[in-house]
């Protein structure tokens, strides 16, 4: 594949168009970005509220895969312009991977689409320090089981959370099993004011 293919992708990454690469820095053609609209909802779990853009279907779905298989600019800007506005909080901590996973992949996706848009804001503090296996298709008692100690306060982090709102942001959102075992571990740790969770997608 050509650099300026990976730059500027010249065909839909959903249906395979071409698309004039001159127009540039555009991960779908009209008619797929058309049916991409984001339509912001919000789900109330027991203790937090989560904020998401879009259903995991359709071009959404292929963007998320290209976002982990790839991350081109092209994608990222698709998924979450910068006119785009979106939920904000005192300190946004990212759901992290295992290192070895970024190490695999070259990049850390949820960086990617996050860190530029919260600039100071956003702090990494929260390190997941078990290797986990795929929670696809796994009952929440034994997603429970895989996450127990998956996530460490990074002891580097000392900033002092007690009392801020807390945003905690992902890619894909689906049981809140990932995000339960991060609660317990930033409670560890301190005692915010509020938690919150905002991810691109709902997987239900
Ligand atoms: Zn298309």
């Amino acid at each position: 594949m050509a650099l300026n293919q990976y730059c500027t992708p010249s065909h839909c990454h959903h249906c395979d168009t071409p698309m004039d690469p001159l127009l540039g820095g555009h991960a779908l053609c009209d008619y797929c970005e058309n049916l991409c609209t984001p339509e912001p909802t919000t789900i109330y779990e027991k203790s937090y509220a989560v904020h998401a853009l879009f259903e995991f279907s359709g071009a959404i779905q292929t963007l998320m895969h290209h976002l982990k298989f790839d991350c081109n600019p092209a994608v990222v800007k698709q998924l979450l312009p910068d006119s785009l506005a979106i939920p904000t909080a005192d300190i946004v901590i990212p759901v992290p991977s295992h290192l070895s996973r970024i190490r695999q992949r070259g990049f850390d996706h949820v960086e990617r689409l996050f860190k530029h848009r919260y600039g100071h804001r956003y702090y990494p503090c929260v390190q997941r320090v078990k290797k986990t296996p795929s929670l696809y298709n796994q009952p929440a008692e034994k997603r429970k089981k895989i996450l127990a100690n998956a996530f460490q306060w990074n002891p580097q982090y000392t900033h002092n959370c007690n009392n801020q709102s807390l945003l905690i942001v992902d890619d894909i959102y689906t049981s809140g099993s990932t995000i339960n075992a991060m609660i317990q571990c930033i409670n560890h740790h301190c005692k915010p004011k509020a938690i919150a969770v905002f991810a691109l997608c709902r997987k239900m």
